[in-house]
C-alpha cells in the first residue's frame, strides 16, 4: 500500500489528486494538504473583479468532494520538507500546520512515500513597496476574495464617477519589474473598459495599461506570431490594435517598485524614474516560491537541494544567455533529481529561465516578465506526474513514460474582453509550443503557424463561459469528469 501526499488544491494539485484516486485501487491512499478550504476557478476571478460573477460562482468547498471520492482532506499548509525522515520518524515526510479550526496552529508530520508539490505561487505582493490588495487604491484579482474586493472598488469609482461628474483615471498591469500573468491582466483591462461602457461612463475615464513587456502582446513568453484569419499577425499588433480601438494607453518596460495613496511609482528601461496617477489600480504582483525549508534525517539544511525559489525538478539550471536557450532546458518529468519520489507541476516548479528575452535598464534593474504556467499546462504536467506516480506504484519501478516539457506542448487560452451574452467578446489564442523553439521554427517566431492563431469574437465569450462550467463540473468529480481534458 503506498500513501501519496498532494500539497495544493489548485489547478495541478487537484487534478493530480483526481486522477490518482480514479486510477488506484483504494488500498493505496490520496491525501491533499491544502490551507484553502474551497477549490477556487481562478480563471473566472476576472469576471468576479468586475461583478458580473459572486465568488460563490467560482468556488466550491473541497472537503465533501474529497469525502465522497475517498480522498484524505487536511486544512492545513506544508511549512517544512523532510524527505529522509528525521531520528524519530524514519519515513519521509511534511511538516505541516493546521490553519482551521481546533488543530488551527498544530503541526504534524505527514509521512509519505510519494509526494506532489502543487502549492503554486506566493502572491509576493510585498515584493513591491505599498502594493497590498485593498490599500492605496490598488487591488488584486489573484484569488476569489481579492477580486470581489477589486470589484467593490470599481463600483464605487463609478458611482463617484456618475454622482460628481468627474473624470478618473485607471491602471492595469504588472506590479513588479518581474511580475508575470500578463494575461490575466490584459482580460482585466478589457473587461473594465467594456463595463465602463456598459455603465455609461467610458467618456469619463482614461485607461492605461503598465506592464514589464518590451512590446504589446509579449505576455511573459516572448510574444507570438499568429495565424490570423487568412494572414499572419504579430501579438504586440493584434494587441496595439485592441487598445486603439478601445482607446486605452500603455506604459511598456515598466518595473513597478513603490505605491502610494493613487500613485505607482516605476522605473522604466531608460533608466527613468516616473509616476503615474490613478483612481483605480490592478496590479499583478511579483509570484516567489513559499520559502519552504528541507532538512535531511540528520536536521541539516538542505534547501538547496529541493528549491530554487521553486522546487528544483529536472531542467537544465545552467545559467547560460538569452541566444543558448533551447526548449530542452525545460523539464519533462517535474521529478525532483535528489528525490525520485517528490515532484512539482504547474507552477511550483522553479523554471530554467524566463521565456521572453531578459532586459535591463539603464540602471541595471532587470525588467521583463517571468515565466507563465498558465492553466492548461499546470493540469497537463500534474497528470503525468499523477499517471507516472500510478505506474510506479503498479509496475514496482519508477519508469517515467509520461512527458511534457513546455517546449513541446500548447496552450489554448480564451482570454475574456468583455462580459455580455450578446455583447461579451472573446480573445481566443492557442500556442504551439509553449516556449518557443526558435531551430525548429526559424522563420515563425519559434512556433508552428498551424497551430499557433489568434481570433476575436463573441464566440469568444461564449468559449469562456463554457470552459467556466465544463472545468468546475470537473473539478467536482461529477459522472464522466475524466472525458474533459486539462
Ligand atoms: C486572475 C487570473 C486569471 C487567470 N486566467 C487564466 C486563464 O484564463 N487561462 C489559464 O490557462 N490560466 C489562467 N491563469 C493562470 C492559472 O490560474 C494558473 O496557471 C493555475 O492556477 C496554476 O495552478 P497551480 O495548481 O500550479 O497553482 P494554484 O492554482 O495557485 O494552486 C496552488 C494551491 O496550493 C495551495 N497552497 C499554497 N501554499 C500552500 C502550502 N504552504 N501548503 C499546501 N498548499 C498550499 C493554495 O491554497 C492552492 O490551493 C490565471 C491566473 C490568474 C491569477
Amino acid at each position: 500500500m503506498s500513501k501519496i501526499v498532494v500539497l495544493g488544491a489548485g489547478i495541478g494539485g487537484h487534478v493530480a489528486a483526481a486522477h490518482l484516486r480514479r486510477k488506484l485501487p483504494k488500498d493505496h491512499e490520496v491525501l491533499v494538504v491544502s490551507p484553502n478550504r474551497n477549490y477556487q476557478w481562478v480563471p473566472s476571478n476576472i469576471w468576479v473583479g468586475i461583478g458580473r460573477m459572486k465568488p460563490k460562482d467560482v468556488f466550491f468547498p473541497l472537503e465533501p468532494v474529497y469525502r465522497k471520492k475517498g480522498i484524505g482532506y487536511k486544512q492545513a499548509k506544508a511549512v517544512s520538507f523532510h524527505p529522509e525522515g528525521d531520528a524519530s520518524q524514519n519515513k519521509p515526510y511534511v511538516l505541516v500546520e493546521y490553519v482551521f479550526g481546533e488543530k488551527a496552529g498544530i503541526q504534524e508530520k505527514v509521512t509519505y512515500d510519494f509526494l506532489i508539490n502543487a502549492t503554486g505561487p506566493k502572491l509576493a505582493f510585498e515584493l513591491t513597496e505599498g502594493l497590498k490588495p485593498g490599500t492605496n487604491k490598488a487591488f488584486s484579482v489573484c484569488t476569489y476574495d481579492h477580486a470581489e474586493q477589486a470589484s467593490t472598488g470599481l463600483n464605487a469609482l463609478v458611482e463617484r464617477i456618475k454622482k460628481s461628474n468627474s473624470r478618473a483615471k485607471i491602471l492595469i498591469g504588472t506590479g513588479h519589474a518581474k511580475a508575470t500573468c500578463q494575461g490575466a491582466a490584459f482580460e482585466y483591462i478589457l473587461n473594465v473598459e467594456r463595463e465602463l461602457v456598459r455603465l455609461g461612463v467610458r467618456d469619463k475615464v482614461e485607461i492605461t495599461w503598465i506592464s514589464n513587456e518590451y512590446t504589446l502582446g509579449d505576455f511573459g513568453m516572448d510574444g507570438m506570431l499568429l495565424t490570423y484569419g487568412n494572414s499572419t499577425l504579430k501579438s504586440s499588433d493584434m494587441v496595439e490594435m485592441i487598445f486603439r480601438d478601445r482607446g486605452i494607453k500603455w506604459i511598456l518596460g515598466a518595473g513597478v517598485f513603490k505605491m502610494e495613496d493613487g500613485k505607482a511609482h516605476y522605473e522604466n528601461l531608460e533608466g527613468e524614474y516616473k509616476t503615474e496617477e490613478f483612481d483605480f489600480a490592478m496590479l499583478i504582483p511579483a509570484f516567489s516560491g513559499h520559502g519552504f525549508k528541507a532538512f535531511d534525517k540528520d536536521n541539516k539544511d538542505i534547501t538547496e537541494k529541493l528549491f530554487k525559489g521553486f522546487m528544483i525538478v529536472d531542467a537544465d539550471y545552467t545559467a547560460k544567455p538569452y541566444e543558448e536557450w533551447t526548449v530542452q532546458d525545460w523539464p519533462e518529468t517535474y521529478q525532483n533529481p535528489s528525490y525520485p519520489n517528490i515532484f512539482a507541476p504547474g507552477i511550483a516548479f522553479a523554471p530554467p529561465h524566463a521565456i521572453s528575452k531578459p532586459r535591463k535598464s539603464k540602471n541595471g534593474t532587470d525588467i521583463f516578465p517571468s515565466p507563465p504556467r498558465t492553466g492548461m499546462p499546470s493540469g497537463i504536467t500534474a497528470k503525468l506526474v499523477a499517471d507516472n506516480i500510478i505506474d510506479a506504484i503498479k509496475q514496482g519501478n519508477m519508469t517515467l513514460n509520461h512527458k511534457g516539457s513546455l517546449g513541446n506542448m500548447g496552450a489554448a487560452c480564451i482570454a475574456s474582453a468583455g462580459y455580455g451574452t450578446t455583447s461579451g467578446s472573446g480573445i481566443s489564442m492557442t500556442t504551439y509550443p509553449i516556449v518557443p523553439n526558435y531551430n525548429k521554427y526559424k522563420n515563425t517566431g519559434g512556433r508552428d503557424l498551424k497551430k499557433t492563431f489568434g481570433d476575436i469574437g463573441l464566440a469568444g465569450h461564449w468559449l469562456k463561459l463554457t470552459l467556466h462550467y465544463a472545468f468546475l463540473y470537473k473539478a467536482k468529480m461529477k459522472p464522466f469528469w475524466w472525458l474533459i481534458p486539462e
